[in-house]
């Protein structure tokens, strides 16, 4: 299934590492970034939000066409694949250049957006709603696949319940769940769910420990100075801890 993918080789290793910071906020800070993920060879590709999908319309809403331009330039120089969220049909045209697009919480069952950015025939990271279920992520999977797209990446990242000690409760029952029932490769998102940097590394080390194929994982150089999303993002050394600690999951 995921043969045709230009990431396929990397991918297909055990383990896979998807990282970089919530928003792309400049070139230098997304230079610092490349520079300090390139060498881990388990990170198959390089993440950074461009069309933000905020909660308020006041927060920052992300550097748009400007920030695709950011991570096309250094994609070229430091020839690791991007990642960035679409959130309107409107906008596919900045997206030639992306390798692989990610379709956020908020808009998993947006099904238009879904048909249409399925037509890019590009991988698609499917991110779980936060108050859906397992079988809708498999219902709006199935709308990729139905538009004649099956390079469909699952991503659990936390849904809301009763509990709220973290931002989101991580639900690695869906992992098992859709590693036994499934054949798409599942990752998981420890940022979002934990929405606390330092709940990061025990629940990314779950994750492996439940079968996921790989994480995707919030970066940033001065997490304290981000635009979005500060208190969840690793640092680059708390990353480098994180690779060290995953060592040791089987
Ligand atoms: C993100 O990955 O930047 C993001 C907004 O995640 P989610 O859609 O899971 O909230
Ligand atoms: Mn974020």
């Amino acid at each position: 299934m995921l043969q045709n993918m230009p990431w396929s080789d990397m991918y297909n290793k055990s383990f896979s590492i998807i990282a970089g910071p919530c928003s792309v906020e400049s070139y230098a800070q997304m230079e610092e970034v490349f520079k300090a993920l390139v060498k881990y060879s388990d990170v198959i590709a390089i993440r950074g939000g461009t069309f933000k999908p905020r909660t308020n319309p006041n927060s920052f809403q992300g550097l748009k066409e400007e920030g695709i331009k950011i991570l096309e330039q250094l994609k070229f120089i430091y020839k690791k694949p991007i990642v960035t969220e679409i959130m309107d049909s409107d906008d596919i045209k900045y997206f030639n250049n992306v390798d692989v697009i990610q379709i956020g919480a908020r808009n998993m069952q947006n099904f238009s957006l879904l048909t249409k950015v399925a037509k890019l025939q590009k991988p698609i990271i499917l991110k779980r709603g936060f108050g859906n279920t397992i079988d809708e992520l498999l219902s709006s999977a199935e709308y990729i696949k139905k538009a004649g797209n099956q390079q469909i990446i699952l991503c659990e990242r936390g849904i809301r319940t009763f509990e709220n000690s973290m931002r989101f409760t991580l639900d690695l029952s869906s992992v098992v769940y859709l590693k036994e029932n499934t054949d798409y490769p599942v990752i998981v998102d420890p940022s979002h769910a934990a929405g606390d940097s330092k709940y990061v590394i025990p629940l990314a080390r779950a994750a492996k420990g439940a079968g996921a194929d790989g994480l995707i994982v919030e970066v940033h150089p001065h997490p304290e100075e981000a635009l979005s999303d500060a208190n969840q993002q690793l640092t680059l050394e708390e990353f480098d801890l994180l690779e060290e600690s995953l060592q040791s999951i089987r």
